[in-house]
């Protein structure tokens, strides 16, 4: 489990080269959705699981205050060595998002790159309780997520990418069960180095499968109110990724 973010944690950024290039795009969006949809001005933001800092170095470059909090050292340690090149500060603490102790901290809270799929159904009601608590009143919960049940391919996808003189060769496939809405996510990253020696790694994480309404139902109970967004704009029929927006 978390292959990912232990020994690949290096290889993060690189794997997610096309998703890190997009991330200024979501940062457009999420800061449009704080003047809309929040209820108080937003300055201090708490990025939960926030992995190598890719969202929240982001947020710390359009001058909000920010604290990244993440299970994994072996992330954190990439996204401090990232904040210390760029010379942002951000304060970047392990932890595990169900455990957090802030009280009403922050005006806002994110939990980028479908990471609330990481939160079954019980942990994810805790999840919106600790959400709650670090937030002041009028405070905004932004999460976004795709739902695997629409679309999109069981796999095998193989693609590469490259770290300096590495290459990473990367083949996804996913394993759906409808009966527990889990979701076996697997993938092997292979880094060939020049020479030719090949390292491998298996990747085996469980998700939770959330419709939009799952999500929305749930942030309901929570939060005074919740709603759904499409990826990046205003909810569409055709939407594959969506975006939970919950106040305080
Ligand atoms: N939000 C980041 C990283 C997403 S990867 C981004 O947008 O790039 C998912 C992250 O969730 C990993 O870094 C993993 O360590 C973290 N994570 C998983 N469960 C967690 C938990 N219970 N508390 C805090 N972080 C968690």
């Amino acid at each position: 489990m978390h292959e990912l973010y232990t020994v690949l944690a290096e290889y993060y950024d690189a794997i997610y080269r096309r998703r890190a290039e997009r991330v200024g795009e979501e940062i457009d969006f999420v800061v449009g959705l704080f003047r809309k949809e929040a209820e108080r001005e937003v300055t201090r933001v708490l990025d939960l699981a926030c992995g190598t800092g890719i969202p929240t170095l982001e947020l710390a470059r359009r001058g909000y205050g920010v604290v990244g909090l993440d299970l994994h050292e072996e992330m954190l340690a990439v996204a401090r060595r990232k904040a210390e090149r760029e010379g942002l500060s951000v304060e970047f603490v392990q932890g595990d998002a169900l455990e957090i102790d802030f009280r009403k901290e922050f005006d806002a809270v994110t939990m980028f790159f479908s990471s609330i799929m990481y939160f079954d159904d019980s942990a994810i009601q805790e999840l919106f309780n600790s959400v709650k608590r670090a937030l002041k009143p009028g405070g905004i919960f932004i999460a976004d997520f795709p739902c695997w049940y629409y679309g999109g391919r069981d796999g095998p996808i193989v693609w590469d990418e490259r770290k300096g003189n590495e290459r990473l060769i990367i083949t996804d496939w996913r394993e759906v069960e409808p009966g527990t809405q889990k979701l076996h996510f697997k993938r092997l990253v292979q880094i060939v180095k020049p020479d030719g020696s090949v390292r491998a790694f298996m990747v085996d994480d469980e998700l939770n499968i959330y419709t939009p309404r799952e999500i929305r139902l749930l942030a309901e109970r929570h939060f005074k109110k919740a709603k759904i967004y499409g990826d990046l704009h205003e909810l569409r029929p055709s939407d594959r990724r969506y975006w939970l927006v919950a106040v305080k």
